[in-house]
């Protein structure tokens, strides 16, 4: 979805991996670094084509089926086959991402800082913590603490 759109200079809230299918992410939800400015993937739809399960082709939004378009937005699969989606697309912002990963032992520390930051962080800044082994490192490599921060626009001194 992401290449669909880079060269029109636009963007919707999609996942981190390129393999993971438009039908299911957007059914089911659809978290990605935009998620904090512009919402999950199904904040995007704007309608759907649907085969019912009676084999009826029909096209669901806001008018149309009003209350099927509510429900097929986080519903998964339930209410028939998406053949067709239609998303509301925003132009691309500049992007930057950073990941600072330290040593498990400064989680404590750490993660309360991160946590207070992103309470009042602009909502272009996204932003993850994972606490893992590195992942080449084998289990046997000491655990870390990696924080994963995205900025779409929101560059400043001050973040
Ligand atoms: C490596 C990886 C990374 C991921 N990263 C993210 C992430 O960053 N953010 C996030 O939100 N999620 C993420 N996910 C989860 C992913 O969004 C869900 O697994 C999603 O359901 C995948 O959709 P799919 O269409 O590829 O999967 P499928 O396994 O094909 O489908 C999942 C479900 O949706 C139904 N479905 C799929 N397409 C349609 C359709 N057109 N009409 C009706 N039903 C349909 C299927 O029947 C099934 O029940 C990730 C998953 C993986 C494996």
């Amino acid at each position: 979805m992401a290449d669909a759109l880079a060269p029109h200079g636009l963007v919707i809230s999609s996942g981190d991996t390129a393999d993971v299918g438009v039908g299911g992410l957007t059914l089911s939800g659809g978290i990605g670094w935009l998620v904090r400015q512009h919402g999950l993937t199904l904040d995007h739809l704007r309608a759907a084509e649907l085969v019912t399960a009676a084999g009826e082709v029909i096209v669901v939004d806001e008018t149309h089926h009003a209350e099927l378009f509510w429900a097929l937005r986080g519903g998964g699969g339930a209410y028939g086959i998406g053949a067709s989606f239609e998303f509301e697309a925003h132009p691309a912002p500049t992007f930057m991402f950073a990941a600072l990963t330290f040593p498990a032992d400064r989680a404590e520390q750490l993660v309360p800082a991160w946590s207070r930051f992103m309470r009042t962080a602009p909502k272009e800044i996204s932003s993850t913590m994972v606490l893992a082994n590195p992942f080449a490192g084998g289990l046997d490599a000491p655990v870390e603490v990696t924080f994963a921060r995205c900025d779409a626009g929101a560059i400043d001194d001050a973040s």
